[in-house]
């Protein structure tokens, strides 16, 4: 696999991305190819460019997000691609695997992203009272996928060619 350098508009670096991540910043506009790999191109429907090795974020960000992602509603989705961690279908809730009701916190560790069906099924449970059983652990976002969140921009919109490229 091969990652993209990301600077900060301030030219500091600030961490690496797969190439997906690289040229969905660069065709949204978000961030400008600093230095291209000498000889590749990523070619596909309406996209012809050299692969990016180092691109520089058009805007300046502020980088509390490089210890740790900020949670939200949203990132959950994001990171989970919107996919129930119950049963793998669409997910448009966020589930609380402890339930707040019960002291369960809003942090990475302790939501999945969940279809209404499954999030309203388990309501006021854990997995284990429901009988549900987690598909994947809840995880802390990496470094990379927490810039992508910081900019706001949802790797779920890549478009498919990208999607089903290198992750
Ligand atoms: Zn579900």
């Amino acid at each position: 696999m091969r990652d993209t350098l990301v600077l900060n508009a301030s030219y500091e670096p600030l961490s690496t991305v797969s190439l997906r991540r690289a040229v969905v910043l660069v065709m949204q506009d978000k961030a400008v190819v600093e230095q291209e790999h000498p000889g590749l191109r990523v070619r596909a429907a309406g996209v012809d460019m050299a692969v990016p090795q180092v691109v520089r974020l058009c805007r300046y960000v502020r980088v509390p997000f490089r210890q740790r992602a900020p949670w939200s509603r949203r990132g959950v989705l994001v990171r989970d691609q919107r996919r129930c961690a119950y049963c793998g279908r669409r997910a448009t809730t966020v589930d609380h695997v402890v339930p707040r009701s019960r002291g369960g916190a809003d942090s990475w560790m302790n939501t999945v992203a969940a279809c209404a069906r499954d999030n309203q099924r388990k309501a006021d449970r854990t997995p284990e009272e429901a009988g549900m059983r987690l598909l994947s652990r809840p995880f802390e976002p990496t470094p990379g996928a927490a810039l992508m969140l910081a900019l706001g921009v949802d790797v779920e919109e890549l478009p498919p060619w990208l999607a089903s490229a290198a992750a």
